[in-house]
């Protein structure tokens, strides 16, 4: 679909997969004005397909677009623009029972206008794209490695880290590289400011298991991405005999209580992998192993099969989390 200043949203339709016509001077290439969602689509055993939370998408976009002087699309008209993508050629989801395949569904808004000025756009673009995708892991749970970004932050304050927009993930790179050099998979980013408190991965939010219970997460501060999966977790935690916890975390704590064993698992959560266990977290000067204590990620297998179980329809939906598409 296409918005214009003065028309407002128009245009919408079903098309097929292919190059999109682009001016060399649309703002986008430019000035990167843009957001984008990230979800899926999965089959039910009835036939049925469903999204998980896809108003809390829908609300995140809009907020990503108010950071990014982008126009609002309703809650209606984002969970229509799904519906009608997956209608479309809903053989693209993939059937119930083949372990956790699901269809990754991918909106996104730009600047589409072409002009050179630095200003909001008058023309702006949406769409979404869709891709099958299959389990995040083949053969259990892979732990990921994780490097403490010393040269650089994701995001600063009243900059666009709580908006999912491509700036961010362009601006974490960098940071994803130094990790990998030093042997790690991602980087774990801290506050832009002092340095001191954990914010979150390039692309996951963060959760450390202490031995007594309690699940702790940053808090929301503006910097980081309010994750649907980490707001998920936070609803569940209670239900698995967990006390959730949001707040500011000095990365000194995740080194020390991982060494002395108070933090019996780290996990890194996300719609793509739903929750990861952290293997060895890294940094100049040192390392602490998770895998070196008793862990199991009892925790973090727990969390991802509550989860699961309600995405694929095999659990009872209790929290009303799931909106059929097809
Ligand atoms: N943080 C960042 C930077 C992300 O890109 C993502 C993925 N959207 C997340 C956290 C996790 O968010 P969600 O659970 O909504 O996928």
């Amino acid at each position: 679909a296409t918005w214009t200043a003065g028309e407002g949203w128009h245009d919408g339709g079903v098309v097929p997969f292919g190059p999109l016509q682009l001016s060399p001077a649309a703002a986008v290439l430019h000035y990167a004005q843009e957001v984008f969602e990230g979800l899926k689509a999965y089959r039910h055993a009835d036939g049925s397909v469903w999204c998980f939370r896809p108003e809390a998408n829908a609300a995140r976009m809009q907020r990503s677009c108010r950071r990014l002087a982008l126009p609002e699309l309703s809650t209606e008209d984002f969970i229509g623009s799904l519906k009608a993508l997956v209608s479309a050629d809903e053989a693209w989801v993939p059937a119930a029972g083949t372990g956790e395949t699901s269809l990754y569904l991918r909106p996104f808004m730009f600047a589409s206008e072409a002009f050179l000025g630095v200003r909001p756009a008058n023309e702006v673009t949406y769409s979404v794209i869709a891709s099958p995708a299959g389990a995040y892991f083949s053969g259990g749970l892979k732990p990921v490695n994780l490097w403490i970004s010393t040269d650089y932050a994701r995001a600063g304050d009243g900059g666009t880290g709580a908006a999912k927009c491509g700036g961010n993930y362009a601006s974490s790179l960098a940071g994803q590289l130094e990790g990998n050099e030093h042997g790690c998979d991602q980087a774990v980013f801290l506050d832009s400011s002092t340095h001191t408190y954990i914010e979150e991965l390039g692309g996951m939010n963060l959760f450390l298991v202490y031995q007594d219970g309690r699940i702790v997460t940053p808090e929301i501060t503006g910097t980081i991405l309010e994750g649907i999966t980490r707001d998920s977790i936070l609803g569940i935690a209670t239900e698995l005999g967990l006390t959730p916890e949001e707040r500011r975390i000095p990365i000194q704590e995740w080194k020390d209580g991982a060494a002395s064993g108070d933090i019996v698992e780290v996990f890194a959560c996300g719609t793509a992998a739903v929750v990861t266990p952290v293997g060895e977290l890294r940094w100049d000067g040192g390392s602490v192993n998770h895998r070196t204590s008793a862990t199991d990620d009892k925790v973090a297998v727990a969390i991802r099969n509550q989860l699961l179980d309600v995405q694929y329809g095999r659990g009872e939906d209790k929290h009303g989390w799931m909106t059929r598409l097809v």
